[in-house]
């Protein structure tokens, strides 16, 4: 059972956490849609809202926007790499 530290409720897997991790001295967060897809461990993971009442509002949309961008470069990568599949195909097809 994971737990959230700043409520102590229980997590549930198919929601949305806030998970923190360190990288050298510091501290990092990042927000995750869903906790089980969260492929690495990380040393602390709590609940959006109880992040939001310590931490602000403001401080959960950063992540969730940080988390969006990442999402969309992901996606413009991958459009790209189909657009020039495609190109390359009909390339081969003229040949
Ligand atoms: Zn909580």
């Amino acid at each position: 059972m994971v737990v959230c530290p700043l409520c102590g409720r229980e997590l549930d897997g198919s929601r949305a956490v806030i998970w923190e991790w360190h990288q050298g001295d510091e501290v990092r967060q990042a927000y995750a849609p869903f906790m089980e897809d969260l492929r690495t461990s990380p040393e602390r993971l709590s609940h959006p809202e109880c992040y939001a009442e310590r931490f602000g509002l403001r401080a959960v949309l950063e992540l969730v926007a940080e988390h969006d961008q990442k999402e969309r470069r992901g996606f413009w990568k991958m459009w790209y790499e189909i657009e020039s599949l495609k190109k390359r195909l009909a390339a081969s097809e003229r040949e």
